[in-house]
């Protein structure tokens, strides 16, 4: 039986927005509460997938080889406090090369589901940009906001988050105490 995951965006969610994109290892910087939050999603003993555009491969300004070593750093740290990435999903394409993968598309999630057996619809997202809070609400998610990284930036019309929070420390609490909860009724988001 497919099982419910918890779906993360990496940057100004785990780790510091960065506008100049980030390019290579040191300019990767977990949030403070990236610590806490992570130990919070590991007693839930759920996956727990990444989500990422990195649009710099396809800019050039990174290649897919530097980003993997940032995602294993990040893999290997979030591992020693408690909690076990199933999965980094990657969009490495740039908004003009039409891919199906980059977020508000919905090609991330759907890849991590059919490659480790999840059950999209009641899973959660927790994101900062309209184009997670988008791709999420498209594939069933229910979608948590923060305020860090894009979390100011307004939303497209008509849509909304379930919940918005502070910073993920904040979703991991609020994921755990509604990992059990029905979601509401669309209508009411
Ligand atoms: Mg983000
Ligand atoms: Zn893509």
């Amino acid at each position: 039986m497919s099982r419910r995951a918890v779906f993360l965006d990496r940057d100004g969610v785990i780790n510091q927005y960065n506008s100049d994109y980030v390019r290579v290892p040191s300019d990767f910087e977990f949030y403070p509460d990236a610590e806490e939050a992570f130990r919070v999603l590991g007693t839930l003993s759920v996956p727990i997938v990444i989500v990422t555009n990195q649009s710099g491969i396809g800019r050039g300004y990174t290649t897919k080889e530097i980003v993997d070593t940032i995602h294993a750093g990040m893999v290997k740290k979030v591992e020693r406090w408690g909690a076990t990435i199933t999965s980094v999903e990657v969009c490495p394409h740039t908004p003009t090369d039409d891919c199906h993968c980059r977020k508000p598309a919905d090609g991330l999630f759907t890849r991590a589901a059919e490659a480790h057996d999840l059950q999209l619809t009641g899973s959660f997202l927790v994101g900062d940009s309209w184009s997670d809070i988008v791709s999420a609400r498209r594939s069933n998610l229910r979608a948590v906001r923060v305020r860090t990284g894009r979390g100011a930036e307004p939303l497209p019309v008509g849509v909304r988050a379930e919940v918005t929070v502070d910073g993920l420390f904040e979703a991991a609490q609020w994921i755990a105490e509604h990992w059990d909860t029905p979601p509401p009724r669309p209508a009411s988001w």
